[in-house]
């Protein structure tokens, strides 16, 4: 089983010390935030092709690379960097080919479906006031919701000036970026 191999590996890591390069701190060495997609592609590369290191920086990560509401949990997260832990500059990271582009929440409603969630499941979540095609739903272009997560967090009320906020795409192929905004100049 997956999760017996994680255990099983876990017990050989920590037994043979393996952590000993990792060791950090808490606080990021680079003083930054970044919000980026949990793409697979992107675990390794994003890092490398940044030149961050194990305790560079603060990651958040969710499908997309999104801020889809100014009180998410990740502008929680990101708020927490930088009142608690000492984060002075934000990345918002999209990339391309993502999964969240023109996703449709219909056919993921329908996988839920075929996992049994019923209409009446349906019924429940929007009785609690969720608009579960809204809920659901990815983005037009990358661009677009790079630009939209860095205008939300711009004109958050609990957003500090000084703080700058840039975004950008990555190519999950190449590492390469571009830049969609410069936060300096905002
Ligand atoms: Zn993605």
């Amino acid at each position: 089983m997956y999760l017996d191999d994680i255990l099983a590996h876990n017990k050989q890591f920590v037994g043979s010390n393996q952590y000993e390069p990792y060791k950090t701190s808490n606080l990021p060495n680079q003083k930054s935030v970044i919000l980026t997609c949990m793409d697979t592609r992107l675990i390794e590369l994003l890092p490398a092709a940044l030149n961050i290191k194990n305790g560079d920086v603060k990651m958040v990560k969710n499908a997309g690379g999104m801020i889809t509401s100014p009180y998410d949990s990740v502008v929680r997260s990101i708020f927490i960097a930088i009142n608690a832990l000492q984060a002075e500059e934000v990345l918002i990271i999209g990339h391309k080919n993502c999964g969240m582009q023109q996703l449709d929440p219909s056919i993921v409603m329908e996988k839920m479906r075929e996992r049994n969630i019923e209409d009446q499941h349906f019924q429940a979540v929007q009785d609690e006031g969720v608009d579960i095609n809204e809920w659901l739903a990815g983005f037009e272009t990358v661009e677009q919701s790079v630009a939209n997560s860095v205008e939300i967090l711009t004109g958050h009320p609990l957003m500090p000036a000084s703080i700058p906020i840039h975004g950008l795409v990555i190519d999950p192929e190449t590492g390469e970026l571009t830049l969609v905004t410069r936060g300096y100049e905002q």
